[in-house]
């Protein structure tokens, strides 16, 4: 059974009218997160609700896809919702007392403007997802803070705890990633993942078309 926390983050963000929904708090963290992950991009859009049970996902593959149909994306643009009904399955398991979080890896180091590029790109993506409040979190460069490592998940757990609200709980959350060890996968750093911060895991096909 989920507890939940309701959290304000929306006010405390710097994003107005016409800016990016999601608010970045990279910056903001607690001192003590923020060296302790100070390679991870931390972002929360909407009026977000922490709770117990945590539905997490992968970004690129398994909410997201190159509109162009291209293997990797042309521009901060060239991206669509994976599935139809991807906002309507999100919504559901807010309804449900799951909480979203967005797992991603990506690689901008050494190039901040990419990075910057990206930023926006989950903004237009939050906006794409309007009414579900969701946090992202990414790991920017290569270092134990990237999947399959579980620093991102550390970093969600020391962000709940620093504000004193409930604890995820990862006997009543799951992961779902497109990253699988499969044939033509390109890694199995999803399950491997889940594997390694004891999450249950499923691909996008198990957990979208069951
Ligand atoms: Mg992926």
């Amino acid at each position: 059974m989920a507890r939940q926390s309701t959290l304000n983050f929306a006010r405390s963000g710097a994003h107005g009218a016409g800016r990016s929904r999601v608010s970045w708090k990279h910056h903001q963290l607690a001192n003590d997160i923020s060296s302790r992950f100070h390679t991870v991009l931390f972002g929360v859009a909407g009026e977000f609700t922490a709770s117990t049970q945590i539905a997490a996902f992968d970004l690129d593959g398994t909410l997201i896809r190159p509109k162009s149909g291209l293997k990797f994306p042309r521009n901060a643009a060239d991206w669509s919702l994976l599935r139809r009904d991807t906002k309507e399955r999100l919504n559901t398991l807010i309804q449900t007392g799951y909480a979203i979080v967005i797992i991603s890896n990506q690689n901008y180091s050494g190039r901040p403007a990419k990075l910057e590029e990206w930023q926006v790109k989950m903004g237009a993506i939050a906006e794409r997802l309007h009414d579900v409040p969701f946090i992202c979190i990414a790991a920017t460069t290569k270092d134990e803070n990237r999947k399959p490592d579980t620093g991102m998940w550390g970093c969600l757990q020391a962000y709940f705890e620093s504000l004193g609200c409930v604890r995820p709980d990862t006997k009543e959350s799951f992961f779902v990633g497109d990253a699988a060890g499969r044939r033509g996968d390109h890694s199995a750093d999803d399950k491997n993942f889940a594997k390694n911060a004891e999450l249950r895991f499923y691909t996008p096909e198990e957990y979208f078309d069951a």
